[in-house]
């Protein structure tokens, strides 16, 4: 079974997915942790967005399991933590317009959910295109400002100097630039459920989306 939970920066996908996939006992996959590899990588090496078709052919991503965590490793390098800045996600946001990265990405996420039983992944894009003939596809929406607290919240609890408005301008220039972008924009399918998660806690959330998980498997 795919299971696929699309949405914008901050509506509460990561942690939904993550506590749904475990709940399940299917695995993760978290697509916009590639985009931000690749842009991770880009800011690293000093390389220009431009140039980007350089750093997809060798690129040496692995995602592993460590106490029960997935651990995202690029060249070697544990990148889990270093890749949660609003920088490299605007550098992602950026890098995810452009057709071939997309396409190798796309690839790469296809193969990995492909070699498991079952499989919830979280993006922009599942549902529409990686699986558009996913078994249960769920679209998470909040207002901009309370994806904008979250966000702010998380940062500030693992110890980074952020501001509110800053936070709030990123995120709506990322939607901005997920929503508008040509190639597989930031848009519910035609067939996901659309949830709002503002105002809802993320028991709510997590529990709504297993109910229809639960209906499908029986
Ligand atoms: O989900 P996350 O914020 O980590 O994603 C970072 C960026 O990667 C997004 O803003 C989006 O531009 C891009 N992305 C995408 N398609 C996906 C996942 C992420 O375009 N499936």
């Amino acid at each position: 079974m795919i299971v696929a939970i699309d949405g914008p920066a901050g509506s509460g996908k990561s942690t939904v997915a993550k506590l749904v996939a475990q709940k399940l006992g299917f695995s993760y996959i978290d697509t916009g942790a590639m985009y931000r590899a690749v842009a991770y990588k880009l800011i690293k090496d000093k390389i220009s967005v431009e140039d980007v078709s350089t750093v997809l052919d060798g690129l040496n991503l692995q995602f592993i399991e460590v106490d029960n965590q997935i651990r995202i490793i690029l060249d070697g390098e544990d990148i889990t933590d270093k890749i949660r800045t609003e920088q490299v996600g605007k550098v992602a946001s950026q890098i995810a317009t452009i057709p071939e990265v997309r396409k190798a990405l796309v690839k790469l996420q296809r193969n990995m959910a492909l070699q498991k039983e079952n499989a919830v992944l979280e993006g922009r894009d599942i549902g529409t295109v990686v699986f558009p003939n996913a078994d249960l596809k769920i679209f998470l929406t909040a207002q901009p400002e309370e994806r904008a607290r979250r966000r702010y919240i998380q940062l500030k609890e693992k110890g980074l100097a952020v501001s509110y408005e800053e936070i709030l301008k990123m995120i709506l220039n990322r939607d901005k630039n997920d929503t508008q972008r040509k190639e597989a924009p930031l848009k519910p399918s035609k067939d996901a459920i659309i949830l709002d998660t503002t105002g809802k806690s993320i028991d709510e959330v997590v529990d709504f989306i297993l109910e229809k998980a639960k209906k499908l498997k029986t």
